[in-house]
């Protein structure tokens, strides 16, 4: 088979989405092994023990014999590694008591990786090998996805490393160094709540409980945080009830919302329909960060999926599996909880918040910033991220994905620039439902003097008529 077939099969397995045949430890390349440069082969499994060794927090082949022969105790395991002292291997002994265990089934396994296997650390290169040319020289990406699932060492970085030293799919047998790859929170310079993306997701092939169709998911940026809501359609209605269920139900008003799968324009009626409505102030966002949404709709769609039936048959265990689970544990890309993260103590968060926002509406030009009436009066506050001076935001890496996004999305993404599809504010000067008027803020002549005041108070309540800002401060600020 050349590399060209290889790349046929890879997309059929794709598009038939074929079982993946899970390799077992100590397996042999078999019928594959004679297609393959047998010294690169060699020269891979030396490179991956090299590595391995190099990464904090892995098992050594010494130390998982240890384990496996149930012989760890302080001196054996301070001969594994000269790291290891008398001042530290109490710590390092511990830890690795905890974690590993010798299981029934005469198998080492890892209790912080839900008791999955540990393979022995000189088979895992073979492991991933047997793996990558069982399943028609399957990417590392969608690769590693599959053996996470059984196993508990083999990390996204070892998958990556191996499958380089197959050769037919890098003819050209060129190694780069291996990077180690860093877990840090992208968006910690956001604020929780700064920032939230919502997608509209059909998972599911069949209508959960037989009555919702669809979901509407929301994650913060900063922590990660997801909630989700039923829809029983996708129509404007239901999608504009959740949407403010959501909102309503939130301890503040995010500053920007973002979308990979609603239709930009549909968002923007929906946000200056819900902003009216309850004399809310908010932000349609920019941001290029379309892997960082991706992989999150992703995510759901992939731990709703693996829990079908019970997600089917009851929309508390989807909010279980796709919310909840993922809100309480923790979280590589965050390093943290991102239930935790959510609530945490940033200090002086709510005054931090108000400015933020009061700054940036201020920034904007009059054209990104929309008063809402409603009989006349002005009635919430709507404002476009800026095309220019968006905010550029690091968005997650394609090679960080951790989840395969080969799944259709449900709704078509706007695949082009978010920018150039973007509403235009202008174009919603006139009104798009009966009961408001949308006018520019500048434009607005009496009040023209006001507008940085205006902002201020827009930004700390919520509305800018001075008869509701108590009642809208409670409902923005107290849940
Ligand atoms: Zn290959």
């Amino acid at each position: 088979m050349n590399k060209l077939e290889g790349a046929v099969t890879n997309a059929q397995r794709k598009t038939n989405n074929v079982e993946f045949l899970m390799p077992t430890v100590g397996e042999a390349l078999g019928e594959h092994q004679k297609d393959l440069n047998a010294k690169l082969l060699s020269r891979g499994r030396l490179d991956f023990i090299k590595y391995l060794e190099s990464v904090k927090g892995q098992l050594t082949q010494e130390q998982f014999e240890l384990v496996r022969s149930s012989a760890l105790d302080y001196n054996n395991l301070m001969a594994t590694s000269d790291k290891l002292h008398a001042k530290n291997i109490e710590t390092k002994y511990l830890l690795l008591k905890r974690r590993f265990f010798l299981a029934e089934d005469n198998v080492v396994r890892d209790r912080k990786n839900s008791d999955s296997l540990v393979c022995e650390p000189d088979s895992i290169f073979d492991l991933v090998l047997s793996g990558h040319v069982k399943n028609g020289h399957m990417h590392w990406r969608r690769l590693h996805r599959n053996l996470k699932m059984h196993y508990a060492n083999v990390t996204r970085d070892f998958t990556q490393l191996c499958v380089r030293y197959c050769s037919k799919c890098n003819a050209e047998k060129k190694i780069p160094p291996q990077q180690k790859y860093r877990h840090y929170n992208i968006y910690s310079g956001l604020l929780p709540l700064e920032r939230v993306h919502v997608e509209l997701i059909s998972p599911l092939a069949e209508p959960i409980e037989g009555i919702y169709s669809h979901i509407l998911y929301f994650r913060d940026y900063h922590s990660r945080f997801v909630w989700m809501l039923p829809l029983k359609s996708d129509n404007v209605k239901d999608l504009t009830e959740a949407f403010s269920t959501f909102l309503l139900s939130l301890p503040r008003i995010p500053m920007f919302i973002e979308t990979a799968s609603v239709d930009r324009q549909l968002l923007f009626e929906i946000c200056e329909k819900v902003a009216c409505d309850y004399s809310l102030t908010l932000g349609l966002g920019m941001s290029s960060s379309r892997f960082f949404q991706r992989n999150g709709i992703a995510r759901l769609r992939q731990q709703l999926k693996s829990n079908s039936v019970q997600c089917i048959a009851s929309w508390p265990m989807c909010l279980k599996n796709g919310a909840a689970d993922h809100n309480r544990s923790y979280n590589n890309r965050v390093q943290a909880i991102p239930g935790n993260l959510l609530h945490s103590q940033v200090s002086d968060y709510v005054r931090q918040f108000e400015q933020k926002r009061e700054k940036l509406i201020e920034k904007l030009c009059a054209t990104n910033v929309v008063v809402l009436r409603k009989g006349g009066r002005r009635q919430g506050l709507l404002y476009l991220e800026d095309e220019t001076t968006a905010f550029h935001m690091p968005d997650e890496d394609y090679s960080s994905t951790e989840y395969d996004t080969e799944g259709q999305f449900d709704t078509p993404i706007n695949n082009g620039s978010s920018r150039s599809s973007s509403p235009r504010a202008q174009s919603f000067i006139e009104p798009t439902f009966p009961s408001s008027r949308t006018v520019q803020l500048l434009s607005d002549k009496p009040e023209v003097d006001l507008s940085p005041d205006i902002s201020r108070r827009a930004s700390a309540s919520g509305s800018v008529t001075e008869q509701n800002t108590d009642d809208v401060i409670n409902a923005s600020i107290v849940l």
